[in-house]
């Protein structure tokens, strides 16, 4: 049976909700995209390539073209800053949209007219991270309320939840002093810094570091903070970046300090064994840090070889931070009247049908049911798109 005229709700304009919402659309299903943040593609539009001579398969530039992809289908309705705020009737959905305030203040205009040169990574957050998204706004970096759509009321005939994740916090853990240490940054941070300005510099005084750390399981497998998941994509960025650093300055000195390294997936022990030459491995978290006069970071952690304490300092810190549960995910597990697992990650029905829900018409994608890479998100918004195309079918 046809599923032309159905309508789909996706929650959430990360890859995995964009990535469900061009599938849908190229099978003729009508789109309805509701984005909570004032640009599209989530975390990852946010990534910066981590290529050497050679791609090294991060799956940033991925989202920039499901992105392009998505902004010039006609079949997608864009609802940007909007949020979900009630949801009532079955099995065609009743909903209703709720605008979320954004930064269109003088500041965040202002930024943009002093240009990108002058405030990259600020600009580029308000500019959408992403050419693709200028066209969501004005010329003065401003929401176009003309392009967004912003019906106050929708009706639908499945959704597909897609809201992802937030990176971990790294003020919880107050042995890295991340608020109080301008060189102690986090993985989202380096991300940002490198996709905004193409280089990495020392906060403090924009000089480029030498001596680099990373530091692995920041927020995940933690026992202390009740995280006991790996948050599996934090070793592969970590190593990638570090090894993209080294590619850029060969003089640079990085050690990764670490308590297990998670495959980084194809050509993995390639890959691993070429960090292990050009990077330092250290097995061990460190326990405290401390500034230098200089603004270097010296680091104490206890010596693998015989448990006593060791000092290194350091031009820059990277705390890999991990993938957390979604800070909506509470209130859209009730408005969606469906679970959470015990983690707090939107859950399945179970582990041989990863997309579906406890409620009818209701499907996940991407990191909202728990940690994924970039390309795990992408397949597995594939499959929430193909199980919705069967549940319309079978409703017709
Ligand atoms: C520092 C860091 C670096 C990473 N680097 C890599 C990498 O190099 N390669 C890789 O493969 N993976 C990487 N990852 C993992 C990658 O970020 C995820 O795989 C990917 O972002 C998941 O996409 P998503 O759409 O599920 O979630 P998200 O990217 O979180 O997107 C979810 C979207 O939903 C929106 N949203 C949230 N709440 C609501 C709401 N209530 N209503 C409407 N919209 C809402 C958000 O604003 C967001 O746009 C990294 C993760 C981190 C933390
Ligand atoms: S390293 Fe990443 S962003 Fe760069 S080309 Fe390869 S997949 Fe794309
Ligand atoms: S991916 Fe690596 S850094 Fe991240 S939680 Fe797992 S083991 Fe730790």
């Amino acid at each position: 049976m046809s599923t032309e005229a159905k309508k789909v709700m996706v929650i959430g304009g990360g890859i995995a909700g964009l990535s469900a919402a061009r599938e849908l659309s190229l099978n003729g299903i009508q789109v309805e995209l509701v984005e909570k943040a004032d640009f599209l593609g989530g975390h990852a539009i946010q990534y910066a390539c981590k290529a050497t001579d050679n791609c090294q398969q991060c799956g940033a530039c991925t989202v920039e073209s499901v992105l392009k992809d998505v902004v010039l289908d006609p079949g997608i309705r864009v609802h940007l800053a909007s949020e979900v705020i009630k949801i009532s009737g079955s099995p065609r959905f009743k909903v209703q949209l709720g605008r979320v305030a954004v930064s269109d203040n003088d500041d965040t205009s202002k930024i943009c007219q002093e240009g990108y040169e002058k405030n990259p990574v600020q600009c580029a957050a308000v500019k959408g991270f992403s050419k693709h998204n200028a066209i969501y706004r004005t010329a003065d970096g401003r929401l176009n309320p003309d392009i967004c759509q912003t019906a106050d009321k929708l009706e639908v005939d499945a959704i597909i939840w897609a809201t992802g994740f937030v990176p971990f916090d790294p003020d919880q853990k107050s042995t890295y002093r991340y608020s109080e240490l301008a060189n102690v940054v986090s993985g989202l941070d380096l991300e940002r810094a490198k996709r905004a300005s193409g280089s990495v510099l020392r906060p403090s005084d924009g000089k480029p570091p030498r001596d680099i750390a990373f530091i692995q399981c920041v927020g995940s497998r933690d026992e202390r903070l009740g995280h006991l998941w790996c948050s599996q994509v934090c070793c592969p960025y970590a190593l990638r970046s570090a090894m993209a650093l080294k590619h850029r300055n060969p003089d640079a000195n990085i050690t990764v300090f670490y308590m297990d390294i998670q495959n980084t997936g194809n050509n993995f022990t390639g890959f691993y064994q070429q960090c292990r030459n050009d990077l330092n491995f250290i097995r061990t978290i460190p326990i405290d840090m401390y500034e230098t006069d200089d603004d270097r970071i010296r680091t104490r952690y206890m010596s693998e070889t015989d448990g006593k304490p060791v000092d290194a300092e350091f031009d820059l810190v990277v705390l890999s931070v991990g993938i957390m549960p979604g800070n909506d995910n509470k209130a859209l597990a009730d408005l969606l009247q469906t679970r959470l697992t015990p983690d707090g990650f939107a859950a399945s029905t179970d582990k041989l049908h990863l997309t579906a829900t406890d409620q009818k018409g209701v499907f996940l994608a991407g990191t909202v049911q728990g940690p994924k890479t970039i390309a795990d998100s992408i397949a597995h918004a594939g499959h929430a798109a193909g199980e919705v195309i069967r549940y319309l079918r079978r409703a017709s």
